[in-house]
């Protein structure tokens, strides 16, 4: 019966994108004018994201009681988060040499564009700690939330049992804010059909027609990383079948294409990865929130590709030293991308800087970002998965066994 439930919300969601899709194309003026019902998904998203982040993390910190464990897993999360995004750009790279996407193309960049500032290296380090953590929790500040709630945590340990009742409620709190997203997704039919109709009526194909080979090279080398990367990371270091995991979190991956963000996506990453894959919560109360910061696998492809495509543009050639300061770039600037709708094209900026192309490029592909963003966030949103499963596995913490659990067994809970 609860089976039954859970895959006609799926499909519920399916038929929203294909609906809306196709509604997009039919119906441009009212597919925008109904935008508001998508706003109004991503509203409901936002708002559960910030408590979510904060009383999920504080319960999974207090539930590794063992302070060596914790400091294992963020080195072997932050380890395999920048090896994956490396060997997305490698893939990026491979990809756009091959298909040179912008063979024979002559453009203009966009009138009035533009290039974003970047932010300093020891600023982004600076603000990794809050000088004030309610204003991180009302601004919504992932980094410093996870920060500050991982001190609270292993200071509410250390307090001993006066530290116990503080765990309890915020375990609590978590889990009525994981029945609050279970109740949020049930929206998400609605949501996903005009958050689709709306890119769709604005993003017509004579805006993405010139791009097409661009385009296609993005997703090209996406699809390739899933099915070389996170399908060999999931057999050999998560013994389990790739189309199922896949399976298991198509709704967080469906989100992430309609949202074109992380963050919005990340309670529904959550609950899929603990409900659906079988994932500890002591774990991925960390390691996603952190992913979806900082482990961008779409976009340091994306940011790959983009950097040769307006090498190409401008006619300048590139040396194997600007190819692997591509590679280093882009991971470094994945890493400060900002799970938000558009960031990565604001980061792109850094790469092109760094290797001495014009950023005037930047205007050239702004107006197709959003098509070339849907498929990088549900790349990052996915890969957050893919690499939490293997350190699970590491930790003896997730294998066929626990893998997808059955919707009726017990959930797994922080010890
Ligand atoms: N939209 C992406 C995300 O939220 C970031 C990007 O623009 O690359 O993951």
């Amino acid at each position: 019966m609860a089976e039954e439930r859970r895959i006609g919300l799926l499909g519920w969601i399916l038929i929203g994108f294909v609906v809306g899709a196709v509604f997009g194309l039919l119906f441009k003026d009212l597919s925008l004018s109904l935008s508001w019902i998508g706003d109004l998904f991503l509203r409901l998203l936002k708002m559960l994201i910030v408590p979510l982040v904060f009383f999920s993390l504080l319960t999974g910190v207090a539930s590794i009681s063992d302070p060596l464990k914790l400091g294992r897993v963020g080195v072997k999360i932050i380890g395999i988060y920048l090896a994956t995004t490396a060997v997305a750009v490698i893939i990026g790279l491979i990809v756009a040499v091959i298909l040179n996407p912008a063979a024979g193309m002559k453009l203009t960049p966009a009138a009035g564009f533009k290039a974003p500032t970047i932010p300093a290296l020891k600023d982004v380090m600076l603000n990794l700690v809050t000088t004030n953590p309610f204003d991180s929790l009302a601004k919504g500040d992932v980094l410093p939330i996870i920060v500050f709630a991982l001190f609270f945590g292993i200071a509410a340990v250390l307090v001993g049992d006066k530290g116990k009742a503080l765990i309890g409620v915020a375990d609590s709190a978590a889990e009525t804010m994981y029945k609050l997203t279970a109740l949020v997704m049930w929206f998400a039919p609605f949501g996903v059909f005009s958050l689709i109709a709306a890119t769709i009526a604005k993003q017509g194909p004579q805006v993405l027609l010139p791009f097409v080979n661009l385009i296609l090279a993005c997703y090209l080398a996406y699809i390739l990383h899933v099915a070389i990367v996170y399908s060999s990371i999931v057999r050999v270091m998560g013994h389990v079948s790739p189309l199922r995991f896949f399976r298991a979190i198509s709704e967080a991956s469906i989100m992430a294409f309609v949202t074109r963000s992380s963050n919005a996506t990340l309670p529904v990453t959550m609950r899929v990865a603990e409900e659906k894959v079988g994932l500890p919560r002591s774990l991925t109360s960390f390691t996603l929130p952190l992913g979806a910061t900082v482990n961008m696998d779409g976009t340091a492809i994306y940011q790959g590709v983009a950097a040769l495509f307006i090498a190409g543009i401008f006619n300048v050639s590139l040396g194997f030293g600007q190819y692997l300061m591509i590679i280093l770039l882009a991971t470094l600037g994945s890493i400060g991308t900002a799970g938000v709708p558009g960031a990565g094209l604001i980061m792109l900026a850094m790469v092109l800087q760094g290797v001495g192309l014009p950023l005037e490029g930047l205007g050239l592909i702004a107006g197709i970002d959003v098509v070339l963003d849907m498929g990088r966030t549900c790349l990052n949103v996915t890969g957050d998965v893919v690499c939490t499963a293997a350190v699970a596995y590491s930790e003896g913490e997730f294998s066929p066994a626990t893998a997808f659990p059955s919707p009726d067994a017990p959930q797994p809970r922080p010890a």
